[in-house]
C-alpha cells in the first residue's frame, strides 16, 4: 500500500482545506518554525486511527479541531482524509475490492470521531487493524515524532520491543487476542447461567 494524498480540513492550524500530494520517491516538508511541519505528520498518524489526545500534543482529542485566530473564528470539525495507492492489492481483505482506497476522519465537537473507507462508515478499529496489519498505523516506527530517537535510546526493552512488533506488522494480533479472550469470558459465563437454569430444572 502506498500513500498517494493527504486532505486536511480544520486540522490544527489547517482551517483551509489543504491538500498535499505524496509522490515516488522522496518528500520533503520545509517552512519556519510553527507553519504546521508536525501538524502535517499528526494528521497522518489521526486518520490512522490515533486514540491518545497526547500524541497529538493536546488534553483532548477536539484539540485537534482549529480553534481559531483573532481574525477568524474556529471551527466545529475537523476532517483528514488519506488516499491509499492499492493498485498491487496489498491491503488487507475487507479494504481490498478496489485500486483506490480512501480512509477518511472526522471530528466533531461534542459528537467525537467517525471513520469512512471509500465512503462507507467503518469502525475506528477496522481502520487500525487495517494499517496494523500493513505494518504501519499510528505507532508506525516510520513516523518519528520530536524527541522520539531520546525516548527510544532510554525506552525499557518492553518498549522497544512493541516497536519490533509494530514494524512486523504484528502488533494487530495483540488486540484480536484480547477481544477474542473477552468472548470466550462472556461465553463461560453463559455457560455457567445454562447449568444454574438446568440445575433448577431438574
Ligand atoms: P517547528 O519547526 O517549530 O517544529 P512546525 O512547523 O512543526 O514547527 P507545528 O508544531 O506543526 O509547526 O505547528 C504549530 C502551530 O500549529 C502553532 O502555530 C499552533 O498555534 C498551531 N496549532 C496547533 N493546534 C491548533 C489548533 N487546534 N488550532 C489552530 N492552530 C493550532
Amino acid at each position: 500500500m502506498r500513500f498517494s494524498k493527504l486532505r486536511l480540513n480544520g486540522f490544527k492550524s489547517f482551517v483551509d482545506p489543504t491538500e498535499l500530494v505524496i509522490a515516488d520517491g522522496l518528500t520533503g516538508v520545509v517552512g519556519p518554525n510553527g507553519c504546521g511541519k508536525s501538524n502535517l505528520l499528526e494528521a497522518l498518524r489521526w486518520v490512522m486511527g490515533e486514540t491518545r489526545a497526547k500524541a497529538m500534543r493536546g488534553g483532548g482529542m477536539e484539540d485537534v479541531i482549529f480553534a481559531g485566530t483573532s481574525s477568524r473564528p474556529a471551527r466545529n470539525f475537523a476532517e483528514v482524509s488519506l488516499q491509499i495507492d492499492n493498485s498491487e492489492r496489498l491491503a488487507p481483505s475487507g479494504f481490498n475490492e478496489s485500486d483506490g482506497l480512501e480512509i477518511v476522519r472526522r471530528i466533531t465537537r461534542d459528537v467525537g470521531s467517525a471513520y469512512k473507507s471509500n465512503s462507507k462508515d467503518v469502525r475506528a478499529r477496522d481502520v487500525q487493524m487495517l494499517f496494523a496489519d500493513a505494518s504501519t498505523g499510528a505507532h508506525s516506527p516510520a513516523l518519528v515524532r520530536q524527541g522520539q530517537i531520546a525516548e527510544l535510546i532510554n525506552a525499557k526493552p518492553k518498549a522497544r520491543r512493541r516497536i519490533l512488533e509494530e514494524a512486523a506488522g504484528i502488533s494487530g494480533l495483540y488486540q484480536r487476542r484480547h477481544e477474542a479472550e473477552l468472548k470466550l469470558k462472556s461465553t463461560e459465563a453463559n455457560l455457567l447461567r445454562v447449568d444454574d437454569v438446568i440445575e433448577q430444572l431438574a
